[in-house]
């Protein structure tokens, strides 16, 4: 069967090669938004023989042929996921570089709205948020002389 990437090539008149179909593939199944260097750990592990300058030869084509688009998303590396997806917004942890996906209705259509006030379509939307996660959710994180956990706001327990 045929992955979503692939049917997108096609619909856009690319020759399928081998190593075009294996990359169209394994971006298809990636759940995350992964960059080049994670791509071609999952390639090399359908198939060894493709090359990292096919990879990023193959990136870049389906980049330019709008079929990935390119992310910055604060990592030193771009990041790729397939075009024409519905709108989403990124949320990205500082500390682990993890990307998380979200949906935010509301805020897509105030955007659609600010474009409107200038006169303009709104054709694409990138929100993108980065973050930490807060303190009790990273309970190794080494704390100044094993001072408690508690913050010291003068709360009283009800
Ligand atoms: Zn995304």
């Amino acid at each position: 069967m045929e992955s979503r990437i692939e049917r997108l090539c096609t619909a856009s008149g690319l020759r399928m090669t081998h190593p075009r179909r294996v990359i169209a593939r394994v971006l298809s199944e990636a759940p995350d938004h992964p960059d080049v260097q994670e791509l071609y750990q999952r390639t090399r592990a359908v198939d060894p023989r493709i090359s990292l300058a096919t990879l990023y030869r193959t990136v870049h084509l389906f980049e330019q042929s709008g079929i990935l688009e390119r992310r910055n998303l604060g990592s030193r590396r771009a990041r790729y996921e397939p075009s024409g997806e519905h709108d989403h917004f990124h949320l990205v942890d500082l500390d682990s570089d993890k990307v998380i996906e979200f949906d935010e209705p509301e805020t897509e259509a105030l955007m659609h709205r600010v474009a409107a006030r200038y006169g303009f379509d709104l054709v694409s939307l990138r929100i993108e948020l980065f973050g930490r996660r807060t303190r009790h959710n990273t309970e190794s994180r080494k704390t100044p002389q094993g001072s408690s956990s508690t913050p010291n706001t003068g709360d009283q327990v009800r």
